[in-house]
């Protein structure tokens, strides 16, 4: 294990794999703590060059949130919070039921205001029309309207002309495998293709983070191995910063970039764990002994 100095930020290195690069900057004394606690010292001191991180589209510090209910008590729902978000990566996040993750989700798209602490965006802040993409794990369509006419409906509503909108919808659908189904409506499809529909619209205004809150948690297992495939296709090809809640620890593992592991309510994030996998996924990841390390290890952080 290596402590090591880049760019006057102290960040501990397990260096065997390569595969830890803890920022101790974005880590309480706590995990400082822990960390000597768990490997009892720390091997060596000495400079090592770290690979530079990507550009943070958003710095997340210390958000918190405070939940008051109508009869005056109050649910701690994240204690604060601290991550930095590159541009372009692909980053899951899980933990137990209830341990703040869709609460932070919705404080990145701006739908609920931190009690405290703050967001930094790389370009300043969001417009949650059209910089923030978001998929729920109940595709929200509109049924009176066509699948076209709701994956267009942003474009309309952001006042982009009707050829482009019709031409970047077709696209998008295209891209999501259902280019013959653009006339049909919401309920003429199945959940799978509702949900792909729903990625489609989130995707189609190029936001600059797409955020997915447990998108696939409805869907049976192979539509849901099926998605992940199709949703990994659209990252490489869209290059979208992506922010995946999860509680499939094989799902997020098999996603991402960087998994962030949340600790029970009231919840936070305790580590981030860049996975370093072969960024073209496939099947056979799954039987991939380091793929197997990483689901290991997740589960042991969740227990
Ligand atoms: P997760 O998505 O990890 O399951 P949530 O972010 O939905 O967790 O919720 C975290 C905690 O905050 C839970 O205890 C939940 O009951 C509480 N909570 C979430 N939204 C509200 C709200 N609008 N009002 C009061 N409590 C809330
Ligand atoms: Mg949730």
């Amino acid at each position: 294990m290596l402590l090591s100095c880049w760019e006057n930020r102290l960040f501990i290195c397990w260096v065997m794999d390569n595969q830890f690069v803890f920022d101790l900057n974005d880590y309480t004394c706590e995990f400082f703590a822990l960390i000597r606690r768990e490997w009892g010292f720390v091997e060596k001191l000495e400079h090592v060059s770290v690979t530079p991180q990507k550009t943070a589209l958003v710095k997340a510090n210390g958000v918190t949130k405070i939940f008051r209910s109508r009869n005056g008590e109050t649910v701690e729902a994240l204690t604060p919070t601290t991550i930095d978000i590159a541009e372009g990566e692909f980053l899951s996040l899980i933990g137990p039921s209830g341990c703040g993750k869709s609460t932070f989700l919705r404080i990145l798209a701006g739908l609920e205001t931190p009690t405290a602490g703050s967001l930094e965006w790389r370009d300043g802040a969001p417009s949650s029309g059209s910089d923030i993409g978001f998929v729920f794990q109940e595709p929200v369509l509109l049924p009176w309207l066509t699948i076209l006419d709701n994956v267009r409906f942003p474009l309309d509503v952001l006042g982009v002309g009707k050829q482009e909108s019709t031409e970047r919808s077709k696209a998008m659908l295209s891209l999501v495998g259902l280019a013959d189904f653009n006339k049909a409506l919401p309920k003429e499809l199945s959940g799978g293709m509702r949900q792909r529909a729903a990625i489609a619209r989130a995707l189609v205004y190029k936001p600059r983070i797409v955020l997915m809150d447990e998108p696939f948690g409805a869907l049976d297992l192979l539509t849901r191995d099926r998605l992940n495939d199709e949703l990994l296709g659209i990252h490489a090809e869209t290059g979208s910063t992506i922010v995946f809640v999860t509680h499939s620890i094989e799902e997020a593992a098999y996603l991402s970039d960087r998994v962030a592991v949340m600790s029970a309510r009231p919840g936070r994030i305790r580590t981030v764990h860049e996975l370093g996998l072969n960024r073209k996924r496939s099947e056979a990841l799954k039987d991939d002994p380091e793929f197997h390390r990483w689901l290991a290890t997740l589960r042991k952080e969740l227990k």
